[in-house]
């Protein structure tokens, strides 16, 4: 099975949606936020842009293999870039930087960090990887395993991110 640092993400924000999404019911094209993170970055980096480009990381915990693209890649600082809209899920935004810093462990770079960019509230946030942290991405990529293996689709999570949701019409389209 193969596992991405959208999964994490999900995983982070909401299990239905990563269910959801897992299952082959893909909303994102209704919604435009990856599209959005992308141009968000180009625009706001141009000149790194001119000479690097993303970066595609692999690794594998026992059966799963893992996998995720990074943004940018400061390989001399070691330093992952990642371009964010807003920190209202920085929680799930930080666990998706952590994943890439152990893929990048698992590749044999080590003691890499990682900083999440807002270009629009002119924030930065560093995240690193603690030997806690591979402990709960372990356990992470499991549950991840389990849940999209079930077969229930989690409960809605009636939360105020939900509004922002690509999925939001399917999970509340008797509410109304
Ligand atoms: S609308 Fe809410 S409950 Fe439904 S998938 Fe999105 S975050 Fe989860």
């Amino acid at each position: 099975m193969n596992i991405t640092a959208t999964h994490i993400n999900y995983y982070h924000v909401c299990k239905r949606k990563l269910w959801l999404f897992s299952n082959g019911i893909n909303m994102e094209h209704t919604h435009d936020s990856v599209y959005d993170g992308k141009l968000l970055h180009e625009n706001s980096y141009a000149k790194r842009n001119e000479k690097h480009s993303q970066m595609e990381l692999q690794g594998e915990f026992g059966s799963l293999k893992l996998y995720g693209v990074v943004d940018f890649f400061d390989a001399k600082q070691k330093v992952i870039h990642e371009t964010k809209r807003s920190d209202r899920l920085e929680s799930a935004h930080s666990w998706q930087a952590k994943f890439y810093l152990w893929l990048l462990e698992m590749n044999d770079i080590h003691n890499a960090r990682a900083i999440l960019e807002y270009p629009l509230l002119r924030e930065t946030t560093q995240v690193v990887l603690s030997s806690e942290d591979v402990l709960s991405l372990e356990h992470t990529v499991l549950e991840i395993k389990r849940i999209v293996t079930s077969n229930e689709c989690p409960p809605v999570i009636n939360s105020k991110i939900c509004k922002s949701c690509s999925y939001y019409e399917l999970c509340y389209v008797n509410e109304e």
